[in-house]
């Protein structure tokens, strides 16, 4: 413990193990949240955007470290405010850092954003989303990748591999849902939870449309692999779960509970839209938030096309709603 040290940067939430918190330019959903854990196996647990490797780098100074220390970078999931540094630490560790992520979001970390581009543009087509805002949206998906820089991953990590990460020993505990390979580390005998982005204090997390890169319809149904990943983190029963953006979590089951709420709500909203007849995805995003409008619209439709039709999917597969092709549109009615 620096226990005489009055620290600027970073906060030692754990004997040997600090939580910096880096911002991002985008206001939901907060500053990220990456933890080192120094000791044994210099380990980093995300690394932030590209523009924020500076202050990483101070935080790590202030600790009597620099990149050139990090052994290995862990990545909880491939979005750029997770991974956008790992290629820069590697590069000034002289290549001694190793990244490692799920097998499952390697493409993301190693191809950018930019590989998903076209799947994306013909998803929104599918869903009849307006030209205008098709191309706008997959454009500022696209600008993104200004935020991050691809990286080579190392070693892929699989369910229950165990890793030692500073003076500990980290179980991954695979967690898709967010993202298609995201990860949460489980440090068993100290029940602490690494939560990444599965579990938040302060936001219900996206449970983002898994699109790959060959097909504009998702084969894996995002909200169902979600909720199931939470009982998975339920059962585990962590004493506390620190996430990438927020405070600590210590009441994890009023969250968890909330997010079920949140979710029967959202299912029942969209089966009201439903009532007044078949509509495209769009169309119903349209209704379910009136509220977008503005320089962003582009990118929120993409956001809410990206809920809608992971609800939807649900809803077909529990034989509530059917989808059908209408004019090369999927068009959606309640059974
Ligand atoms: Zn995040």
């Amino acid at each position: 413990m620096n226990e005489n040290k009055k620290l600027r940067f970073s906060r030692e939430i754990y004997p040997d193990i600090y939580e910096i918190t880096l911002p991002l330019p985008m206001k939901n959903p907060g500053p990220v949240n990456v933890y080192l854990f120094t000791g044994k196996k210099i380990t980093l647990l995300d690394t932030g955007i590209l523009q924020t490797s500076g202050l990483l780098k101070k935080a790590l100074r202030e600790l009597g470290l620099d990149f050139s220390n990090i052994e290995q970078v862990i990545i909880t999931h491939g979005h750029i405010d997770h991974s956008g540094s790992a290629k820069k630490i590697v590069k000034n560790s002289r290549g001694k850092a190793t990244v490692a992520t799920h097998k499952e979001d390697v493409m993301r970390l190693e191809k950018g954003e930019g590989a998903f581009v076209i799947s994306y543009a013909k998803f929104l087509g599918l869903m009849d989303v307006p030209v205008k805002f098709r191309f706008l949206s997959v454009f500022i998906i696209a600008a993104f990748s200004l935020l991050s820089r691809k990286c080579k991953v190392d070693r892929k990590l699989l369910d229950g591999e165990i890793i030692q990460m500073g003076n500990y020993q980290g179980t991954v505990i695979d967690t898709p849902g967010h993202t298609r390979g995201h990860i949460c580390i489980y440090l068993e005998n100290e029940k602490i939870l690494f939560s990444g982005d599965h579990i938040l204090p302060h936001i219900t997390p996206n449970a983002f449309v898994m699109i790959d890169h060959q097909s504009p319809l998702p084969s894996r149904l995002s909200q169902k692999e979600y909720f199931d990943s939470i009982a998975k983190v339920e059962s585990l029963n962590p004493s506390i779960i620190y996430p990438a953006h927020g405070t600590p979590i210590d009441n994890f089951r009023e969250i968890t509970d909330m997010y079920r709420r949140f979710f029967n709500d959202r299912q029942n909203l969209i089966l009201s839209i439903l009532d007044e007849g078949e509509q495209s995805a769009y169309q119903i995003a349209r209704k379910l938030f009136p509220e977008i409008r503005g320089i962003m619209t582009p990118l929120e439709i993409f956001l809410a096309l990206s809920e809608v039709y992971t609800h939807l999917q649900v809803l077909m597969i529990d034989n509530v709603v059917s989808e059908y092709k209408k004019k090369g549109k999927l068009v959606f009615k309640k059974n």
